[in-house]
């Protein structure tokens, strides 16, 4: 596996690959792998013959009283877990690579990144659609691979790759998961034992909501009110949004008529977890991650 830090570097292996006739999957992520990560390396593994993974704690996409100094790093960690998995090339720029001095342009979804994950972190999807515009011009994938745990950043790279005529399927893993329910997170090393506790709050929520849904509840009013009374019970939990709306839009719906969203983010201590999931009130329906 090639360990690139460089655009040019990263172009001319992309451009070497095309010439061959290969198909190109791109992870992005900002590394300290876990399963999650790495389940998304090998779907991209399944959708293309040569696998990029670009590891780059973006910036950009943190505001200024977030966690980007202590966000956890283990680049030598990370190769050997890439590697493991038979991705081909992880590139891994520093921050003046894909932002040099003079640096002034940035790519910015509406509608879709103004609520939710938007409305508490101002500027983060804009951070995340600059650089994701960015890796797919240096690396030109033919699919990049995102995970559902972050479903509305999947739902505004979608919009963003369909607006501006970017040539990229994007790919969505469903939401991988600790044996106890957890969503995989590299903020998850953050947690104390009680707070990782706690966190288990956010999952057995989604389930309280799911079996509400199966007994017939349809009013969203009322499963966004068990799920905070849920969440609430957890010691050292406060909630950001618990969010019942349209998976396509994400605008807020009264009643469940079709597949639902149900969106998540929960400050436990010092650290903001997100999860989700779709709640089907059709009662064949299979439970769906995206
Ligand atoms: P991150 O390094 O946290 O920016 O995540 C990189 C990619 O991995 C994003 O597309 C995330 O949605 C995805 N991802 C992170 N955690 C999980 C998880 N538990 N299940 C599925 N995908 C995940």
């Amino acid at each position: 596996m090639d360990i690139l830090t460089e655009k040019s570097s990263m172009r001319r292996a992309a451009d070497r690959w095309r010439a061959e006739g290969r198909r190109i999957a791109l992870v992005p992520t900002m590394g300290y792998f876990h399963e999650g990560h790495l389940s998304l390396m090998d779907m991209a593994r399944k959708a293309a013959d040569r696998v990029v993974v670009s590891l780059f704690v973006n910036p950009a996409q943190f505001g200024p009283s977030e966690d980007l100094a202590r966000y956890p790093r283990d680049l030598e960690r990370d190769a050997a877990l890439a590697e493991a998995r038979g991705v081909d090339c992880l590139f891994a720029p520093p921050a003046e690579e894909m932002y040099p001095a003079g640096y002034q342009t940035w790519v910015e979804v509406t509608d879709l990144a103004a609520g939710l994950c938007g409305a508490s972190r101002p500027g983060h999807f804009r951070g995340v659609c600059t650089v994701v515009a960015k890796l797919f011009n240096i690396v030109r994938p033919d699919v990049a691979v995102f995970g559902a745990k972050d479903f509305q950043q999947l739902q505004v790279v979608r919009r963003m790759a369909a607006d501006l005529d970017l040539p990229v399927e994007i790919l969505a893993h469903p939401v991988v998961r600790e044996p106890d329910g957890l969503a995989m997170s590299s903020r998850n090393t953050y947690l104390s034992p009680e707070e990782r506790r706690s966190a288990l709050s956010l999952f057995s929520s989604l389930e309280l909501a799911a079996r509400l849904v199966r007994e017939g509840e349809r009013e969203a009013g009322r499963i966004e009110a068990a799920v905070a009374a849920h969440i609430r019970s957890a010691p050292g939990t406060r909630i950001d949004y618990v969010f019942v709306g349209d998976p396509e839009t994400l605008r807020p719906v009264k009643r469940l008529a079709g597949p639902t969203l149900l969106a998540l983010a929960v400050w436990v201590g010092k650290t903001r977890l997100i999860d989700n999931t779709i709640l089907e009130p059709c009662p064949t329906g299979p439970m769906r991650a995206d």
